[in-house]
Protein backbone atom coordinates (compact mmCIF):
# COMPACT_ATOMS: atom_id res chain seq x y z
CA UNK A 1 0.00 0.00 0.00
CA UNK A 2 1.25 3.01 -1.17
CA UNK A 3 1.07 6.13 0.73
CA UNK A 4 1.83 8.59 -2.35
CA UNK A 5 1.79 8.09 -5.80
CA UNK A 6 5.01 10.65 -6.70
CA UNK A 7 7.49 12.25 -4.03
CA UNK A 8 10.03 14.15 -4.11
CA UNK A 9 13.60 13.79 -2.23
CA UNK A 10 15.54 17.32 -1.76
CA UNK A 11 18.97 16.34 -1.03
CA UNK A 12 20.86 19.16 0.55
CA UNK A 13 24.07 17.97 3.21
CA UNK A 14 23.28 14.13 2.66
CA UNK A 15 24.93 13.64 -0.72
CA UNK A 16 24.13 9.75 -1.00
CA UNK A 17 22.17 7.11 -2.20
CA UNK A 18 22.88 4.69 0.41
CA UNK A 19 21.59 4.84 4.10
CA UNK A 20 19.81 8.01 3.65
CA UNK A 21 16.99 8.72 5.78
CA UNK A 22 14.81 10.77 3.48
CA UNK A 23 15.47 8.69 0.65
CA UNK A 24 14.54 5.27 2.14
CA UNK A 25 10.91 6.96 4.11
CA UNK A 26 10.18 8.23 0.42
CA UNK A 27 10.77 5.54 -1.36
CA UNK A 28 9.31 2.87 0.98
CA UNK A 29 5.78 5.10 1.35
CA UNK A 30 5.51 5.81 -3.08
CA UNK A 31 4.98 4.34 -5.95
CA UNK A 32 7.56 6.69 -7.71
CA UNK A 33 10.70 9.22 -6.12
CA UNK A 34 12.16 11.40 -7.90
CA UNK A 35 15.33 12.54 -6.59
CA UNK A 36 16.59 16.61 -7.09
CA UNK A 37 19.55 18.80 -5.62
CA UNK A 38 19.67 22.09 -5.96
CA UNK A 39 22.67 24.48 -6.40
CA UNK A 40 21.27 27.12 -3.92
CA UNK A 41 21.41 30.96 -5.03
CA UNK A 42 20.93 32.14 -1.37
CA UNK A 43 24.20 30.35 -0.22
CA UNK A 44 26.40 30.41 -3.32
CA UNK A 45 25.93 34.40 -4.10
CA UNK A 46 27.06 35.02 -0.83
CA UNK A 47 30.93 33.44 -1.56
CA UNK A 48 33.64 35.79 -2.08
CA UNK A 49 35.59 33.54 -4.09
CA UNK A 50 34.87 32.14 -7.42
CA UNK A 51 37.38 29.11 -6.79
CA UNK A 52 35.29 28.12 -3.51
CA UNK A 53 36.46 24.34 -2.86
CA UNK A 54 33.52 23.74 -1.47
CA UNK A 55 31.45 24.05 -4.43
CA UNK A 56 33.62 22.20 -6.60
CA UNK A 57 33.31 19.17 -4.03
CA UNK A 58 29.67 19.42 -3.87
CA UNK A 59 29.68 19.78 -7.88
CA UNK A 60 31.47 16.11 -8.21
CA UNK A 61 29.75 14.69 -5.41
CA UNK A 62 26.43 15.58 -6.96
CA UNK A 63 27.97 14.78 -9.99
CA UNK A 64 29.19 11.34 -9.00
CA UNK A 65 25.32 10.40 -7.38
CA UNK A 66 23.45 11.24 -10.35
CA UNK A 67 25.90 8.64 -11.85
CA UNK A 68 25.45 5.96 -8.75
CA UNK A 69 21.53 6.98 -8.99
CA UNK A 70 21.22 6.53 -12.71
CA UNK A 71 23.03 3.11 -12.10
CA UNK A 72 20.04 1.92 -10.49
CA UNK A 73 18.01 2.78 -12.70
CA UNK A 74 16.67 6.58 -11.45
CA UNK A 75 18.26 9.75 -11.79
CA UNK A 76 18.71 13.37 -10.45
CA UNK A 77 17.37 16.36 -11.15
CA UNK A 78 19.41 19.26 -10.84
CA UNK A 79 18.88 22.86 -10.85
CA UNK A 80 20.42 26.86 -9.95
CA UNK A 81 18.55 28.80 -8.35
CA UNK A 82 17.00 29.98 -4.96
CA UNK A 83 16.31 26.69 -3.09
CA UNK A 84 13.60 27.48 -1.59
CA UNK A 85 11.49 28.65 -4.63
CA UNK A 86 13.07 26.15 -6.99
CA UNK A 87 11.84 22.79 -5.05
CA UNK A 88 8.21 24.26 -4.62
CA UNK A 89 8.00 25.05 -8.27
CA UNK A 90 9.50 21.52 -8.83
CA UNK A 91 7.25 19.41 -6.49
CA UNK A 92 4.73 20.77 -8.49
CA UNK A 93 5.95 20.24 -11.90
CA UNK A 94 6.66 16.69 -11.45
CA UNK A 95 3.14 16.18 -9.42
CA UNK A 96 4.73 14.74 -6.37
CA UNK A 97 2.70 14.30 -3.42
CA UNK A 98 5.06 14.79 -1.10
CA UNK A 99 9.17 16.12 -0.66
CA UNK A 100 11.04 14.07 1.70
CA UNK A 101 14.22 15.92 3.32
CA UNK A 102 16.59 15.45 5.78
CA UNK A 103 17.34 17.86 8.94
CA UNK A 104 20.00 20.80 8.52
CA UNK A 105 19.87 22.60 11.50
CA UNK A 106 21.59 25.59 10.48
CA UNK A 107 19.85 28.75 11.45
CA UNK A 108 19.67 29.65 7.68
CA UNK A 109 18.81 26.35 6.83
CA UNK A 110 15.54 26.06 9.37
CA UNK A 111 14.44 28.88 7.95
CA UNK A 112 15.07 28.28 4.13
CA UNK A 113 13.07 25.00 5.35
CA UNK A 114 10.28 26.60 6.90
CA UNK A 115 9.34 28.81 3.93
CA UNK A 116 9.90 25.95 1.53
CA UNK A 117 7.48 23.71 3.88
CA UNK A 118 4.69 26.66 4.23
CA UNK A 119 4.74 26.89 0.74
CA UNK A 120 4.73 23.10 0.26
CA UNK A 121 1.92 23.12 2.47
CA UNK A 122 -0.12 25.83 0.97
CA UNK A 123 -0.47 23.95 -2.09
CA UNK A 124 -1.35 20.67 -0.88
CA UNK A 125 1.60 19.09 -0.77
CA UNK A 126 2.93 17.10 2.21
CA UNK A 127 6.30 17.58 3.80
CA UNK A 128 8.50 14.96 5.97
CA UNK A 129 11.81 15.69 7.50
CA UNK A 130 13.89 13.29 9.14
CA UNK A 131 17.03 13.16 11.31
CA UNK A 132 20.02 11.55 9.22
CA UNK A 133 23.31 14.06 10.05
CA UNK A 134 23.57 12.89 13.42
CA UNK A 135 23.29 10.31 15.68
CA UNK A 136 21.49 12.33 18.48
CA UNK A 137 19.47 15.37 17.20
CA UNK A 138 17.78 18.47 18.87
CA UNK A 139 16.28 17.12 22.07
CA UNK A 140 17.22 13.80 22.20
CA UNK A 141 20.07 14.07 24.65
CA UNK A 142 18.80 15.73 27.60
CA UNK A 143 19.80 16.12 31.31
CA UNK A 144 17.79 14.49 33.92
CA UNK A 145 16.27 17.68 34.59
CA UNK A 146 15.30 18.03 30.68
CA UNK A 147 17.60 20.30 29.73
CA UNK A 148 20.54 20.37 27.57
CA UNK A 149 23.79 19.74 28.29
CA UNK A 150 26.85 22.06 28.27
CA UNK A 151 29.57 20.02 29.48
CA UNK A 152 31.19 17.46 27.66
CA UNK A 153 31.83 14.70 29.47
CA UNK A 154 28.36 13.91 31.22
CA UNK A 155 26.60 14.46 27.50
CA UNK A 156 29.52 11.86 25.98
CA UNK A 157 27.85 9.88 29.05
CA UNK A 158 24.81 10.22 28.72
CA UNK A 159 25.07 9.61 24.65
CA UNK A 160 26.87 6.70 25.15
CA UNK A 161 23.96 5.72 27.44
CA UNK A 162 21.31 6.29 24.89
CA UNK A 163 22.96 4.36 22.48
CA UNK A 164 21.88 1.00 20.99
CA UNK A 165 22.07 -0.82 17.83
CA UNK A 166 18.39 0.64 16.94
CA UNK A 167 20.38 4.12 16.03
CA UNK A 168 23.08 2.80 14.27
CA UNK A 169 20.84 0.88 11.71
CA UNK A 170 21.39 1.51 8.26
CA UNK A 171 18.89 2.91 6.01
CA UNK A 172 18.34 -0.65 3.58
CA UNK A 173 17.38 1.76 0.12
CA UNK A 174 18.64 -0.44 -2.39
CA UNK A 175 15.29 -2.34 -0.90
CA UNK A 176 13.21 -0.46 -2.52
CA UNK A 177 15.68 1.11 -5.86
CA UNK A 178 13.04 0.20 -8.47
CA UNK A 179 10.69 3.12 -7.41
CA UNK A 180 13.02 5.28 -8.56
CA UNK A 181 12.06 7.87 -11.04
CA UNK A 182 14.68 8.28 -14.13
CA UNK A 183 13.93 12.00 -14.18
CA UNK A 184 17.20 13.36 -14.39
CA UNK A 185 19.05 16.93 -16.34
CA UNK A 186 22.61 17.97 -17.21
CA UNK A 187 24.63 19.52 -14.22
CA UNK A 188 25.18 23.33 -14.63
CA UNK A 189 28.93 23.44 -14.97
CA UNK A 190 30.91 25.41 -12.31
CA UNK A 191 31.82 28.11 -14.58
CA UNK A 192 27.53 28.57 -15.33
CA UNK A 193 27.16 29.11 -12.12
CA UNK A 194 30.25 31.65 -11.57
CA UNK A 195 32.63 29.54 -10.50
CA UNK A 196 36.15 28.83 -11.41
CA UNK A 197 38.28 26.17 -11.28
CA UNK A 198 40.29 25.30 -8.00
CA UNK A 199 42.86 22.88 -6.97
CA UNK A 200 40.83 20.44 -5.48
CA UNK A 201 41.90 17.72 -7.70
CA UNK A 202 45.74 18.47 -7.81
CA UNK A 203 45.17 18.32 -3.83
CA UNK A 204 44.07 14.63 -4.89
CA UNK A 205 41.26 14.51 -1.77
CA UNK A 206 39.20 11.54 -2.85
CA UNK A 207 35.60 13.05 -3.45
CA UNK A 208 32.12 12.48 -3.57
CA UNK A 209 30.37 8.24 -2.49
CA UNK A 210 33.16 6.55 -3.38
CA UNK A 211 35.92 9.06 -1.97
CA UNK A 212 34.15 8.81 1.33
CA UNK A 213 34.56 5.23 1.40
CA UNK A 214 37.80 4.86 0.31
CA UNK A 215 38.83 7.37 2.53
CA UNK A 216 36.92 5.62 5.78
CA UNK A 217 38.45 2.03 4.68
CA UNK A 218 41.90 3.72 4.82
CA UNK A 219 41.39 4.67 8.22
CA UNK A 220 40.31 1.48 9.61
CA UNK A 221 43.23 0.32 8.75
CA UNK A 222 45.10 3.02 11.34
CA UNK A 223 42.52 3.34 13.91
CA UNK A 224 43.80 1.56 16.69
CA UNK A 225 46.77 4.08 16.34
CA UNK A 226 44.14 7.19 16.54
CA UNK A 227 44.86 7.80 20.15
CA UNK A 228 48.52 8.13 19.95
CA UNK A 229 48.94 9.69 16.36
CA UNK A 230 45.88 12.18 16.24
CA UNK A 231 48.13 14.97 17.78
CA UNK A 232 50.79 14.97 15.56
CA UNK A 233 50.17 17.23 11.66
CA UNK A 234 53.41 15.36 10.37
CA UNK A 235 51.40 12.18 11.12
CA UNK A 236 48.82 10.58 9.09
CA UNK A 237 46.69 10.08 11.88
CA UNK A 238 43.19 11.42 11.70
CA UNK A 239 40.45 10.09 9.53
CA UNK A 240 40.19 13.24 6.90
CA UNK A 241 36.54 12.37 6.63
CA UNK A 242 35.30 15.52 8.31
CA UNK A 243 34.58 17.51 4.74
CA UNK A 244 32.54 14.26 3.81
CA UNK A 245 31.08 14.23 6.96
CA UNK A 246 29.58 17.96 6.69
CA UNK A 247 28.48 16.88 2.68
CA UNK A 248 27.12 13.72 3.52
CA UNK A 249 29.02 11.39 1.65
CA UNK A 250 29.70 9.06 3.93
CA UNK A 251 27.06 7.83 6.69
CA UNK A 252 27.30 8.89 10.23
CA UNK A 253 25.74 5.86 11.55
CA UNK A 254 27.94 3.79 9.32
CA UNK A 255 31.54 5.80 11.08
CA UNK A 256 29.45 5.49 14.61
CA UNK A 257 28.57 1.59 14.28
CA UNK A 258 32.14 0.69 12.84
CA UNK A 259 33.65 2.34 16.05
CA UNK A 260 31.56 1.21 18.58
CA UNK A 261 31.94 -2.34 17.62
CA UNK A 262 35.55 -2.28 17.38
CA UNK A 263 35.85 -0.99 20.66
CA UNK A 264 39.51 -0.80 20.58
CA UNK A 265 41.33 2.42 22.56
CA UNK A 266 41.70 4.38 19.38
CA UNK A 267 38.31 3.56 18.24
CA UNK A 268 37.06 4.63 21.66
CA UNK A 269 38.33 7.86 21.19
CA UNK A 270 37.39 8.69 17.73
CA UNK A 271 34.07 7.56 18.70
CA UNK A 272 34.16 10.75 21.32
CA UNK A 273 35.04 13.08 18.48
CA UNK A 274 31.80 11.60 16.25
CA UNK A 275 30.33 12.98 20.02
CA UNK A 276 32.05 16.18 19.97
CA UNK A 277 30.27 17.06 16.75
CA UNK A 278 26.44 15.78 18.03
CA UNK A 279 27.19 18.02 20.76
CA UNK A 280 27.96 21.13 19.16
CA UNK A 281 24.99 20.27 16.66
CA UNK A 282 23.12 19.96 19.50
CA UNK A 283 24.11 23.16 21.15
CA UNK A 284 23.14 25.01 17.96
CA UNK A 285 19.97 23.61 17.89
CA UNK A 286 19.31 25.46 21.39
CA UNK A 287 21.77 28.20 21.60
CA UNK A 288 21.19 29.25 18.15
CA UNK A 289 22.30 32.82 18.72
CA UNK A 290 25.93 31.38 19.21
CA UNK A 291 25.80 31.27 15.18
CA UNK A 292 24.90 34.80 15.70
CA UNK A 293 28.21 36.23 16.89
CA UNK A 294 27.23 35.68 20.48
CA UNK A 295 28.99 33.85 22.83
CA UNK A 296 27.76 30.98 24.67
CA UNK A 297 29.13 32.75 28.09
CA UNK A 298 27.23 36.14 27.18
CA UNK A 299 29.31 38.03 29.84
CA UNK A 300 32.20 37.86 27.13
CA UNK A 301 30.46 39.22 24.58
CA UNK A 302 31.76 42.52 26.07
CA UNK A 303 35.41 41.97 26.51
CA UNK A 304 36.71 44.83 24.59
CA UNK A 305 39.15 42.57 22.04
CA UNK A 306 42.05 45.28 21.00
CA UNK A 307 42.13 44.03 17.83
CA UNK A 308 45.63 45.57 16.96
CA UNK A 309 46.06 46.72 13.39
CA UNK A 310 47.55 44.66 11.05
CA UNK A 311 47.78 41.58 13.77
CA UNK A 312 44.73 39.59 12.06
CA UNK A 313 45.82 40.17 8.45
CA UNK A 314 49.45 38.76 9.34
CA UNK A 315 47.66 35.53 10.63
CA UNK A 316 46.21 35.02 7.54
CA UNK A 317 48.70 35.78 5.58
CA UNK A 318 50.83 33.38 7.95
CA UNK A 319 53.17 35.88 8.68
CA UNK A 320 53.51 36.28 12.20
CA UNK A 321 56.86 34.54 12.86
CA UNK A 322 55.72 31.81 14.86
CA UNK A 323 56.80 28.37 12.53
CA UNK A 324 53.53 26.20 13.85
CA UNK A 325 51.04 28.37 13.58
CA UNK A 326 52.73 30.06 9.75
CA UNK A 327 52.53 26.63 8.73
CA UNK A 328 48.70 25.46 9.93
CA UNK A 329 47.72 28.80 7.89
CA UNK A 330 49.33 27.88 4.65
CA UNK A 331 47.77 24.19 5.11
CA UNK A 332 44.38 26.00 5.50
CA UNK A 333 45.04 28.49 2.62
CA UNK A 334 46.48 25.76 0.12
CA UNK A 335 44.63 22.96 0.60
CA UNK A 336 41.46 24.07 3.14
CA UNK A 337 42.28 21.52 5.86
CA UNK A 338 43.65 22.27 8.84
CA UNK A 339 44.77 19.54 11.37
CA UNK A 340 42.72 19.73 15.08
CA UNK A 341 45.53 20.17 16.72
CA UNK A 342 46.26 23.16 14.32
CA UNK A 343 43.22 24.55 14.61
CA UNK A 344 43.46 24.86 18.23
CA UNK A 345 46.91 26.21 18.38
CA UNK A 346 46.04 28.96 15.67
CA UNK A 347 42.86 29.92 16.64
CA UNK A 348 44.67 30.37 20.84
CA UNK A 349 47.20 32.26 18.94
CA UNK A 350 44.52 34.79 17.13
CA UNK A 351 42.91 35.21 20.50
CA UNK A 352 45.31 34.87 23.22
CA UNK A 353 48.17 35.90 21.45
CA UNK A 354 47.23 38.56 18.80
CA UNK A 355 43.94 39.88 21.49
CA UNK A 356 42.22 39.66 18.24
CA UNK A 357 38.04 38.97 18.66
CA UNK A 358 37.79 35.14 17.93
CA UNK A 359 34.75 36.51 15.71
CA UNK A 360 37.14 37.42 13.28
CA UNK A 361 38.85 34.29 13.48
CA UNK A 362 35.65 32.17 13.35
CA UNK A 363 34.94 34.10 10.09
CA UNK A 364 38.28 33.45 8.51
CA UNK A 365 37.58 29.58 9.01
CA UNK A 366 34.09 29.43 7.71
CA UNK A 367 35.49 31.05 4.69
CA UNK A 368 38.16 28.81 3.93
CA UNK A 369 37.46 25.57 5.64
CA UNK A 370 36.12 22.95 2.95
CA UNK A 371 35.07 21.22 5.95
CA UNK A 372 33.48 24.01 7.01
CA UNK A 373 30.55 23.21 9.84
CA UNK A 374 28.83 25.87 11.58
CA UNK A 375 28.17 24.35 14.42
CA UNK A 376 31.16 23.01 15.16
CA UNK A 377 33.50 25.95 14.03
CA UNK A 378 31.24 28.37 16.17
CA UNK A 379 32.32 26.03 19.08
CA UNK A 380 35.88 25.17 18.01
CA UNK A 381 36.43 28.83 18.55
CA UNK A 382 34.66 29.37 21.65
CA UNK A 383 36.56 26.70 23.14
CA UNK A 384 39.70 28.15 22.17
CA UNK A 385 38.69 31.46 23.03
CA UNK A 386 37.35 30.23 26.44
CA UNK A 387 34.08 32.06 25.71
CA UNK A 388 32.19 28.88 24.68
CA UNK A 389 29.95 25.76 26.36
CA UNK A 390 33.09 23.42 28.06
CA UNK A 391 35.64 25.50 26.74
CA UNK A 392 39.60 25.89 27.51
CA UNK A 393 39.82 27.95 30.89
CA UNK A 394 40.56 31.58 30.33
CA UNK A 395 44.23 30.93 31.85
CA UNK A 396 45.11 28.39 29.90
CA UNK A 397 47.09 29.61 27.26
CA UNK A 398 49.01 27.42 24.67
CA UNK A 399 52.85 28.54 24.05
CA UNK A 400 53.02 28.14 20.46
CA UNK A 401 56.75 27.57 20.72
CA UNK A 402 56.12 24.29 22.89
CA UNK A 403 52.98 23.06 21.25
CA UNK A 404 55.47 23.10 17.82
CA UNK A 405 58.58 20.84 20.08
CA UNK A 406 55.76 19.05 21.24
CA UNK A 407 53.81 18.02 18.32
CA UNK A 408 56.29 18.77 15.20
CA UNK A 409 59.69 17.63 17.10
CA UNK A 410 61.19 17.38 14.33
CA UNK A 411 60.01 20.08 12.39
CA UNK A 412 58.51 18.05 9.58
CA UNK A 413 55.09 19.52 8.91
CA UNK A 414 56.70 23.24 9.50
CA UNK A 415 59.60 22.37 6.85
CA UNK A 416 56.35 21.00 4.37
CA UNK A 417 54.23 24.31 4.41
CA UNK A 418 57.51 26.92 4.91
CA UNK A 419 59.88 25.90 2.42
CA UNK A 420 61.99 28.82 3.17
CA UNK A 421 62.68 27.56 6.80
CA UNK A 422 63.84 24.11 4.97
CA UNK A 423 67.55 23.96 5.90
CA UNK A 424 66.73 25.40 9.57
CA UNK A 425 68.86 23.21 12.43
CA UNK A 426 65.72 21.54 14.62
CA UNK A 427 67.31 23.34 17.49
CA UNK A 428 66.38 26.47 16.22
CA UNK A 429 63.08 25.23 14.03
CA UNK A 430 60.36 26.11 16.63
CA UNK A 431 61.78 29.78 17.43
CA UNK A 432 64.07 30.41 14.39
CA UNK A 433 64.80 34.03 15.64
CA UNK A 434 66.78 32.38 18.34
CA UNK A 435 69.34 31.21 15.89
CA UNK A 436 72.71 32.98 15.44
CA UNK A 437 73.22 35.48 12.60
CA UNK A 438 76.39 32.85 11.12
CA UNK A 439 73.38 29.92 11.58
CA UNK A 440 70.86 31.86 9.06
CA UNK A 441 73.50 32.21 6.79
CA UNK A 442 74.08 28.71 6.91
CA UNK A 443 70.09 28.01 6.23
CA UNK A 444 69.83 30.35 3.71
CA UNK A 445 67.26 32.23 5.84
CA UNK A 446 67.58 35.53 7.15
CA UNK A 447 64.77 36.68 9.98
CA UNK A 448 63.20 39.38 9.23
CA UNK A 449 64.01 39.12 5.24
CA UNK A 450 63.29 35.49 4.77
CA UNK A 451 60.79 34.73 7.49
CA UNK A 452 59.29 37.23 9.24
CA UNK A 453 60.23 38.16 12.72
CA UNK A 454 57.64 37.16 15.25
CA UNK A 455 55.22 40.07 15.31
CA UNK A 456 54.36 39.55 19.26
CA UNK A 457 56.02 38.15 22.18
CA UNK A 458 54.28 35.47 23.83
CA UNK A 459 55.21 36.01 27.45
CA UNK A 460 54.00 39.63 26.88
CA UNK A 461 50.39 38.86 25.18
CA UNK A 462 50.23 36.27 27.81
CA UNK A 463 49.54 38.67 30.56
CA UNK A 464 47.72 40.79 28.43
CA UNK A 465 45.06 38.82 27.87
CA UNK A 466 45.04 36.96 30.98
CA UNK A 467 43.98 41.23 32.06
CA UNK A 468 41.48 41.50 29.22
CA UNK A 469 39.64 37.79 31.01
CA UNK A 470 39.76 39.11 34.47
CA UNK A 471 37.24 42.56 32.71
CA UNK A 472 34.77 39.89 31.48
CA UNK A 473 35.17 37.58 34.83
CA UNK A 474 32.24 37.54 37.64
CA UNK A 475 34.23 38.96 40.74
CA UNK A 476 34.63 35.86 42.46
CA UNK A 477 36.63 34.84 39.80
CA UNK A 478 39.23 37.36 39.43
C1 LIG B 1 38.90 26.50 16.01
C2 LIG B 1 38.33 25.21 15.46
C3 LIG B 1 37.50 25.23 14.36
C4 LIG B 1 36.95 24.03 13.86
N1 LIG B 1 36.12 24.09 12.76
C5 LIG B 1 35.58 22.94 12.29
C6 LIG B 1 34.70 22.97 11.17
O1 LIG B 1 34.36 24.02 10.64
N2 LIG B 1 34.22 21.78 10.70
C7 LIG B 1 34.55 20.57 11.29
O2 LIG B 1 34.09 19.54 10.82
N3 LIG B 1 35.33 20.54 12.37
C8 LIG B 1 35.87 21.66 12.89
N4 LIG B 1 36.72 21.60 13.96
C9 LIG B 1 36.93 20.31 14.63
C10 LIG B 1 38.12 19.47 14.13
O3 LIG B 1 39.28 20.24 14.09
C11 LIG B 1 37.88 18.84 12.74
O4 LIG B 1 36.65 18.16 12.74
C12 LIG B 1 38.96 17.83 12.39
O5 LIG B 1 40.22 18.45 12.39
C13 LIG B 1 38.67 17.27 11.00
O6 LIG B 1 39.67 16.35 10.63
P1 LIG B 1 39.36 14.80 10.55
O7 LIG B 1 38.13 14.54 9.78
O8 LIG B 1 40.61 14.14 10.07
O9 LIG B 1 39.09 14.46 12.08
P2 LIG B 1 39.10 13.12 12.92
O10 LIG B 1 40.07 13.30 14.02
O11 LIG B 1 39.24 11.90 12.09
O12 LIG B 1 37.66 13.15 13.60
C14 LIG B 1 36.52 12.51 13.02
C15 LIG B 1 35.37 13.46 12.89
O13 LIG B 1 34.92 13.85 14.17
C16 LIG B 1 34.42 15.19 14.11
N5 LIG B 1 35.21 16.01 15.02
C17 LIG B 1 36.50 15.83 15.37
N6 LIG B 1 36.87 16.76 16.28
C18 LIG B 1 35.79 17.54 16.48
C19 LIG B 1 35.54 18.67 17.30
N7 LIG B 1 36.46 19.17 18.12
N8 LIG B 1 34.33 19.24 17.22
C20 LIG B 1 33.36 18.75 16.43
N9 LIG B 1 33.54 17.66 15.65
C21 LIG B 1 34.74 17.08 15.67
C22 LIG B 1 34.61 15.68 12.68
O14 LIG B 1 33.39 15.49 12.00
C23 LIG B 1 35.70 14.75 12.17
O15 LIG B 1 35.66 14.58 10.78
C24 LIG B 1 37.27 22.79 14.49
C25 LIG B 1 38.11 22.80 15.60
C26 LIG B 1 38.64 23.99 16.10
C27 LIG B 1 39.55 23.94 17.28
Amino acid sequence: MHEYTRALVWFRRDLRDFDNAALYHALKLSRQVVCAFVFDRDILDALADPADRRVAFIHASVTELQQSLRAKGGGLVVRHGVARDVIVQLAADVQAEAVFFNHDDDPAALARDAAAEAALCARGIAVHHFKDAVIFEREEVLTAAGSPYSVFTPYKNAWLNTLSPFYLQAYPVDAYADRLAAQSTPIPSLQDMGFSHTNLRELKLPLGMTGGAQLFEDFLQRIDRYQETRDYPAVKGPSYLSVHLRFGTVSIRQLAAAAWQQGGRGAQTWLSELIWRDFYHQTLWHRPDVAAGHAFKRQYDALPWPNPPGLFEAWCEARTGYPLVDAAMRQLNQTGYMHNRLRMVAASFLVKDLLVDWRLGERYFADTLIDFDLAANSGGWQWAASVGCDAQPRFRIFNPVTQSERFDAQGIFIRRYLPELARVPDTFIHAPWTMPAVEQQRAGCVIGRDYPLPIVDHAVQRGLALALFKQASPPALK
